[in-house]
């Protein structure tokens, strides 16, 4: 294909990538929420979007099923340290939206401090597993790695963790189910990442492209 695929996920990111692409002159014409389609036209007949899962977004960019896609560094951090990541993938442009950071939370009552201090082993839920081990690694903390898929803030109101390794904005989620923000371990973002050939076969394309977000994102 010559045209240029763009990989999205519905939500915050499609959300706030909108209005960027729009600056660089890309409309999206067909609405996911008013259809089941997951290839979106767009007011460019060489372009089109494909919405993807988020943690989809750098496979298929990095195979090719797309040229260009938008993720957040926490994928893009897992999917590269995980077995499948060795690919190359590139991330020419911090997009600076869906801002959050990673962070390790626990129950109000347990005292990690001390857990970590005592040299305790410590249970740690979160779907972010080679970024937590990664963490608790450098900190010289031993851990239990549970693997999760989604709601991770039940895991220490369960009994089933200690802790967790989680996303938080607002820290509303948090609250709201008890917990606290004992440690941040990274702010988070999302990333332009773009396949190394479409980068170089569709230079002219994407080059244009690129510069035009650049700008968009400066001006905000
Ligand atoms: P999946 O489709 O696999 O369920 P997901 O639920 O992680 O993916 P989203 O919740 O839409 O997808 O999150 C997409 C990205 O948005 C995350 O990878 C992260 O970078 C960012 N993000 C997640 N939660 C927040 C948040 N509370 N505030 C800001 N950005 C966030
Ligand atoms: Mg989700």
């Amino acid at each position: 294909m010559s045209g240029l695929t763009l990989a999205l996920s519905k939500g915050r990111i499609f959300d706030d990538t909108l209005p960027l692409l729009k600056s660089a002159g890309i409309e999206v014409v067909d609405d996911p929420e008013k259809s089941r389609a997951l290839i979106l036209r767009t007011n460019q007949a060489d372009v089109r979007v494909v919405l993807v899962r988020a943690s989809d977004v750098p496979t298929y960019v990095q195979h090719g099923g797309a040229d260009v896609g938008v993720a957040g560094l926490d994928v893009l951090l897992e999917h590269e340290a995980g077995p499948y990541g060795g690919g190359a993938l590139l991330r020419p442009l911090d997009l600076q939206i869906a801002r959050c950071r990673l962070s390790v939370a626990t129950r109000a009552d347990f005292d990690y401090g001390a857990a970590v201090r005592q040299g305790a082993r410590i249970r740690v839920a979160t779907k972010y597993t080679y970024l937590a081990r990664q963490h608790f690694a450098e900190k010289g903390v031993h851990v239990d790695l549970i693997k999760l898929y989604g709601s991770m803030e039940l895991a220490p109101l369960t009994g089933l963790a200690d802790a967790i390794v989680d996303l938080v904005s607002t820290g509303s989620t948090l609250k709201a189910n008890n917990l606290v923000e004992v440690e941040h371990i990274l702010p988070i973002s999302s990333y332009l990442v773009m396949n190394p050939v479409s980068a170089k076969l569709k230079r002219e394309r994407l080059q244009p492209l690129l510069q035009s977000l650049q700008a968009a994102v400066a001006q905000r």
